[in-house]
């Protein structure tokens, strides 16, 4: 498999963008983010680091780290895009509660299984995806009553 950096520069090259130094910055610092973050999360982190990186540039290069598959985008029900970073063989999916906000990750095989065998019967890459069960949890249901 080609290093993030070469599977990023390949895909800029087909929407005819360069990779700058700004986005090889962004994207080595999006690399490193653990767990679940937004664009201002990043880009606080890359101010800290004395990185001269715009915020515009930050939102503009999140999604397309996204296309790479190199971050998953979250869609929680804040409305703003939540990332975090695809490791390979990690594809965890989400339970989002609708009423707090609160975000729970699971993992499920034969869900896994399941969403290959769709994309291999499609004759498709599964590059990334996504699972989100949105609702309510239990504690928010137990208080509505
Ligand atoms: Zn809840
Ligand atoms: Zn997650």
């Amino acid at each position: 498999m080609d290093s993030p950096e070469a599977r990023f520069e390949e895909l800029l090259l087909a929407k005819g963008l360069r990779l700058t130094p700004q986005r090889k910055r962004i994207m080595a610092e999006a690399l490193t983010m653990g767990g679940h973050f937004e664009a201002e999360d990043l880009h606080d982190r890359l101010r800290k680091k004395k990185s001269r990186v715009s915020r515009a540039s930050v939102y503009r290069t999140l999604p397309l780290l996204v296309e790479t598959g190199l971050l998953r985008e979250v869609e929680f029900v804040d409305r703003h895009a939540h990332y975090e970073v695809s490791a390979p063989g990690d594809s965890h999916a989400h339970l989002i509660c609708t009423s707090c906000r609160a975000v729970i990750e699971f993992r499920h095989a034969s869900v896994e299984r399941a969403l290959a065998e769709v994309a291999r019967s499609h004759d498709f890459e599964d590059v990334t995806h996504k699972v989100e069960i949105v609702g309510l949890c239990g504690k928010c249901r137990r208080q509505m009553k």
